[in-house]
């Protein structure tokens, strides 16, 4: 048994101890996401305002202490991932064991919660979830003061973004520089390949693939010297109300200059989350196809694209012909996430 599969086993055992039976922050049964920087299992209701802080918990800094690990792992981005699903790094699965989950957890980040205080309960509004998850681990106000972290700029923020929460009831919302923004779900982008990718160096390249939505950015690991890569990676992103294209673009890796580009794509997330959203959950649904985005001379599409559910979950493979470059496609793997399920 390896290593990794080995942790794996010791992560799903601290899963299965009582007190990470419930969510760490609202308290709903059967957590199934965890945040491995924080230490906690949490639903899916609460894992996407998770993900939502990432992008606002910025250099955090914090004088040595008995929990400074908990504090280094904040200086990352969030990471939420499903605990259901083995692609957990090793780091993560440590970081996850060493925390010891929700009561240690919360033994830390709730120690000072006032007294008459309301937690969040499994019914509670996204506004009143995402109030609370941002006082607990970005302003860390419940926390022994002489842990607490002076942040910066993104208390300020916090503190005005709670007068504009708006009513939308199955979205949350946070304010960021750039406005308001409100997610509805979940999009997980498995880039499986490239092939025949162009040239840009001597005889090979070193790519690497760049997601953007809205604000949002993910990029893969670079391959070396490689036309036909397999990154076989999952990049996730968080998908708001008003959401546009997903754009791929493919970038050789350049050591001693600027990357150059080795085109580009964009992927309409529509066919997905409307199918999705009109048939529901799909965990209720046996396998079948529930939409299509079909090629055509205004996309980037390399064949016709099926949206389907596949053992509960709503997957779509698309593979693209990458635009404004001499050759190349990608393939990808995208699943849709509700917030609302
Ligand atoms: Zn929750």
């Amino acid at each position: 048994m390896s290593t990794s599969r080995d942790k794996m086993r010791k992560l799903k055992e601290l899963l299965h101890k009582s007190e990470n039976r419930i969510c760490a922050d609202c308290s709903s049964p059967d957590p199934k996401w965890a945040s491995a920087n924080i230490g906690v299992f949490i639903c899916l209701k609460c894992s996407g305002i998770h993900r939502s802080l990432g992008t606002h918990i910025s250099k955090v800094s914090l004088a040595a202490t008995r929990k400074k690990k908990l504090f280094d792992l904040l200086d990352e981005s969030m990471i939420v991932l499903s605990v259901t699903l083995d692609e957990w790094t090793d780091d993560e699965i440590n970081s996850m064991l060493e925390v010891g989950g929700n009561s240690y957890a919360n033994a830390i980040y709730e120690a000072f919660l006032p007294g008459g205080y309301h937690k969040p309960h499994p019914d509670s509004s996204q506004e009143e979830r995402a109030d609370f998850i941002r006082s607990k681990y970005e302003l860390q106000e419940f926390l022994k003061p002489s842990l607490r972290i002076v942040s910066n700029k993104s208390s300020l923020q916090a503190m005005d973004s709670r007068k504009d929460i708006g009513n939308a009831s199955n979205s949350y919302s946070f304010k960021s520089e750039a406005g308001m923004v409100e997610f509805i779900g979940i999009i997980k982008v498995k880039v499986i390949r490239g092939t025949k990718l162009a040239v840009r160096d001597i005889l090979s390249s070193d790519p690497y693939v760049v997601l953007t939505l809205g604000q949002q950015k993910a990029k893969t690991k670079v391959i070396k010297s490689n036309l036909n890569p397999v990154w076989n990676e999952v990049l996730t992103l968080s998908v708001p109300q008003k959401y546009g294209p997903l754009k791929l673009q493919v970038y050789d890796h350049d050591v001693l200059s600027r990357d150059d580009i080795m085109g580009e794509a964009e992927v309409d997330l529509q066919p997905m989350i409307t199918a999705a959203m009109a048939f529901g959950d799909p965990g209720l649904l046996s396998d079948m196809q529930i939409g299509r985005w079909l090629m055509s001379r205004d996309n980037a599409l390399a064949r016709d694209s099926a949206v389907s559910v596949v053992g509960g979950r709503v997957k779509q493979e698309v593979s693209l012909r990458l635009q404004n470059v001499e050759c190349g496609e990608v393939d990808l793997e995208l699943e849709w996430i509700a917030l609302n399920q």
